[in-house]
């Protein structure tokens, strides 16, 4: 695009939107502000600041250089936010490992990233053992608690604090252009090889400052501002932690990092750091709201984003009985990810509790910059009426161009110019979304996703099975879990437990996620097709969720 009109002035500096530069100055800077880990370990911003220097300085003694991919393997902490900043202020692009996925997807993400070097807490050094002969990676850095290194058959070139404890205190971070990659991690794609998505620096500042313009902006209900304190319960791996540890530096708050996710330390440091802001999926809030500690916290003024599963009515109304501020968030790995959230308007808070529950477990009004349509086969947009459903198309400038080295999926991801989410919603007369259903055909256990055509090709591999469909169905505590619908071969005996037997070996050997443990089996006559002849997953959804 020729741009006019700009008036250029060479004198000028050219400011680009880098990381570096939300670093270089919190909106309220106080040098003394706390970043902590798991309540043991504080850390000043200003301390912050130097510890980021040093980790690049010691990057670059490794050899990192501008486009090089560093991978990071950590629980929630102070070390994560670090990387955060530094390797994508070198120019390097940081890849999360989903260190959920099973070994040998972990293996496959870190060879489609072209990692370079593998930053891994001592817990997931095994993962690493497993799979280290075919792993093409220079260099490893030990993450540990306790600054020690366990006994590993890895070559390994030190302890990130140690090696930290020797670099230098200031580092020239570059200047480069804004549309440099920046983070990339992987999402599991319907066919359960994972699928590479990709953001710049421009579009994580423009996500950040997205989400000020929303959260940022609330006068009561829903916000996040300077006097917040802040603790992620979301995995940082998973998209960034939904790039709230980038707003919450920019804002420059406290920040709390729980590590390991233990339900009784959560509800201690909420109290003990005093943490009003925090977001997670519904398991993690299912399974605080279960902890026997919940009724010693006073959890009154907490504010609670749930996302990346629909939020229970029942989960919404207990919030709000304990004086939580619950509301809902929607995005995906491929948009950054927050698109919109359910704040409520100043007389939605006059309502009772059960109809604002109404409205926050909605999917939410786009924020800031986020345009959104519900829209039919052909791209027509439907009426916002509360009723017309379609699927979500979205376009904003925090979205991923696409799959990481794969063309056909970037072209389906994009088709017709806007970015298609697989979500089916409606919309209603106030702009609140509502999502329905999933046109993709994945399922969504405790915040992960797991492949439901790679299970159907695992228990179709057993001699006794004419045809089987799996389907998300309804549960409580993981929102949802893997149903198997098997149709066996009336001339062999085939048990369930025979059959779940067969599949967990496959998922022991390190090729499913293990969230496919939750797989449940149900024998059936016959699986329900469409007009056409394929699996109606759509009915079959409808007739075994519940
Ligand atoms: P992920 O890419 O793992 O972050 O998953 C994104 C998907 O999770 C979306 O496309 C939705 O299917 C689902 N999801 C995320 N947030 C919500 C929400 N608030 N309500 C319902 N589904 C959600």
């Amino acid at each position: 695009m020729q741009l006019e009109n700009t008036l250029k002035n060479p004198y000028a500096h050219e400011y680009q939107l880098l990381i570096k530069n939300i670093l270089n100055a919190p909106i309220y800077f106080d040098p003394k502000q706390e970043i902590v880990y798991r309540g043991e370990k504080r850390f000043t911003y200003a301390t912050f600041k130097k510890r980021v220097h040093k980790l690049a300085h010691m990057l670059s003694a490794l050899g990192v250089k501008k486009g090089d991919t560093v991978a990071v393997m950590d629980y929630d902490s102070h070390r994560y936010l670090e990387c955060y900043f530094a390797i994508p202020m070198l120019g390097a692009i940081l890849h999360t490992i989903n260190i959920r996925l099973s070994p040998e997807q972990i293996l496959y993400t870190i060879d489609h990233a072209e990692d370079d070097v593998i930053l891994a807490h001592t817990d997931f050094l095994p993962i690493l053992e497993q799979i280290k002969g075919r792993l093409d990676v220079e260099h490893f850095i030990v993450l540990s608690d306790d600054e020690t290194i366990p006994s590993t058959s890895l070559h390994v070139n030190g302890e990130y604090e140690a090696l930290l404890a020797q670099s230098a205190d200031v580092f020239d971070f570059p200047d480069f252009d804004e549309n440099t990659r920046a983070t990339t991690f992987y999402t599991t794609g319907t066919t359960g090889l994972p699928k590479g998505v990709y953001f710049t620096h421009r579009q994580l500042l423009l996500h950040t400052l997205g989400v000020l313009s929303t959260l940022g902006t609330a006068p009561q209900q829903g916000s996040f501002h300077q006097y917040d304190v802040y603790m992620p319960i979301t995995p940082m791996f998973h998209v960034h932690a939904w790039g709230l540890p980038y707003v919450a530096t920019m804002l420059g708050v406290k920040q709390v990092y729980p590590g390991r996710y233990i339900p009784d330390l959560l509800l201690e440091l909420i109290e003990t750091e005093k943490v009003t802001f925090s977001h997670c999926v519904p398991t993690i809030m299912h399974m605080l709201f279960n902890s026997p500690k919940i009724n010693e916290v006073n959890l009154k003024g907490w504010k609670v984003i749930i996302g990346g599963a629909a939020l229970p009515k029942a989960m919404c109304k207990e919030a709000l009985r304990r004086g939580i501020d619950m509301f809902t968030g929607y995005g995906m790995s491929e948009t950054c990810p927050i698109l919109s959230l359910a704040q409520l308007t100043p007389e939605m808070l006059e309502m009772n509790d059960d109809a604002q529950s109404d409205i926050r477990i909605k999917t939410g009004r786009p924020m800031g910059l986020v345009e959104i349509h519900v829209v039919d086969e052909q791209m027509n947009q439907l009426p916002r009426d509360s009723i017309s459903t379609g699927e979500i198309v979205v376009r904003s400038p925090w979205l991923t161009q696409g799959y990481f080295k794969d063309q056909k999926n970037s072209e389906v991801l994009w088709h017709g110019g806007y970015l298609h989410t697989g979500d089916m919603a409606n919309i209603d007369e106030k702009g609140y979304i509502k999502i329905t259903d999933r046109v993709k055909d994945i399922i969504k256990v405790g915040g992960e996703w797991v492949s439901s055509l790679e299970l159907e090709d695992i228990i179709n591999q057993h001699p006794s099975v004419k045809e089987v469909a799996v389907i998300g169905i309804d549960d409580e505590k993981w929102g949802e879990r893997p149903l198997a619908l098997v149709v066996k071969d009336p001339t062999k005996s085939l048990s369930d437990k025979e059959l779940l037997l067969h599949t967990k070996e496959f998922i022991h050997k390190g090729i499913m996620a293990r969230e496919s443990m939750l797989l449940k089996i149900k024998c059936v006559e016959s699986i329900d097709k469409t007009s056409v002849g394929k699996v109606d997953k759509k009915e079959l959804r409808h007739k075994y969720s519940a």
